[in-house]
């Protein structure tokens, strides 16, 4: 039997909407950039099949069509690495897990895209900051433990409680740093993330809300959650690595590695 194999143009519609980034969230390693000659680009990375082209491979789902199989909707973007990982028979990755990368990954690159977060970063480098009011910004993020480990995430009410003071510490960071400057557009793009994750799950009552996977508000909480817990560490990452702070203990097990 032939293999199902993506073609050009579904392979960079995947990679697109990737942009580029593995979407492996532990790894979100760039697979695009120049070549030292000035004409060509590499890439590094390929589109990976949730379930796979053929009968035998890894997650292959014997109830998809042709169609499905080869379509953008079975693909996930993957550096050399991961795709390599993932595509091992035994690999233990299920097509659910992937699925849910792809989704958070997409969700990410889609809120760092409406609001323009990698020029903050640009600004950043440009060399204007303050290092003390930086180094409070990570600490301030190392100390909400409720919302980094995971079991807390069972606790709803925590996280908003948790959020919540966040929002206010940051707004107090916000009154030590010039209007427009990069610290003041970072703190402003968290606290913009961490507002629309209130506006997203305002509609559920949070201190009943419970862990239980048959519940589509928890199912709708915890992936929504899991979207924000993302996009914070992606943002805490690149700005700690461009203040050149290191991150400690717990939290920095929880962000992505390679994120810059
Ligand atoms: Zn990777």
């Amino acid at each position: 039997m032939p293999r199902d194999n993506f073609n050009q143009p579904t392979k960079t519609e995947i990679s697109l909407r990737a942009a580029h980034f593995c979407s492996n969230p532990r790894c979100l390693r760039l697979t695009a950039g120049p070549r030292s000659s000035v004409l060509r680009g590499l890439a590094t990375g390929d589109a990976a099949h949730i379930c796979a082209a053929s009968p035998g491979g890894p997650r292959f789902d014997a109830d998809q069509s042709e169609a499905e199989r080869r379509s953008a909707a079975n693909g996930l973007w993957l550096c050399r690495e991961c795709g390599d990982m993932v595509d091992k028979d035994d690999s233990g990755y299920s097509a659910d897990e992937l699925r849910a990368w792809k989704q958070d990954h997409e969700a990410m690159i889609a809120e760092v895209r409406q609001r323009g977060w990698s020029r903050s970063i640009e600004l950043l480098r440009s060399g204007q900051n303050s290092p003390g009011l930086a180094r409070e910004i990570v600490a301030l993020m190392e100390d909400r433990r409720a919302f980094w480990a995971r079991f807390d995430a069972e606790f709803p009410d925590r996280v908003r409680m948790s959020l919540d003071g966040l929002r206010h510490e940051l707004t107090r960071l916000r009154r030590d740093c010039a209007p427009g400057s990069p610290l003041d557009i970072v703190i402003v793009a968290l606290a913009q993330t961490i507002r629309r994750f209130f506006d997203a799950v305002e509609k559920f009552d949070l201190t009943t809300l419970r862990c239980d996977s048959r519940n589509p508000n928890w199912l709708a909480f915890e992936s929504t959650l899991r979207a924000l817990r993302k996009s914070v560490g992606f943002q805490i990452k690149a700005f700690a690595d461009s203040h050149s702070i290191p991150l400690q203990g717990e939290f920095a097990s929880y962000l992505p590695e390679g994120a810059n």
